[in-house]
């Protein structure tokens, strides 16, 4: 007799620990609606959670000023910087 797995509790107790495809989900993602399992990262977005996948997504749909945001970084306007030279990064 197979021992696939199935879905629910029975099948997850029946030896099915450590194989992703029979664990139970613990949730979803708010906005691609994929199940997340208990060693997945999730990350908080707007009143909810998202997979690492969506979080990619929103992040790849940012622009440089709202990345920056993110960062904690202040867009300064490169006029006012006359004659000044920029500190050269660590390297
Ligand atoms: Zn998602």
């Amino acid at each position: 007799m197979s021992r696939k797995c199935g879905t629910g509790t029975a099948a997850f107790a029946e030896g099915c620990l450590g194989d992703r495809q029979c664990a139970l989900p613990v949730a979803y993602c708010g906005r691609c609606r994929g199940e997340v399992y208990r060693e997945d990262i999730v990350y908080t977005w707007e009143g909810g959670y998202v997979c690492a996948v969506c979080m990619e997504e929103l992040f790849d749909v940012m622009t440089t000023g709202e990345k920056a945001e993110a960062l904690g970084a202040r867009p300064v306007p490169a006029s006012g910087l006359s004659g000044a030279a920029l500190p050269q990064p660590d390297t």
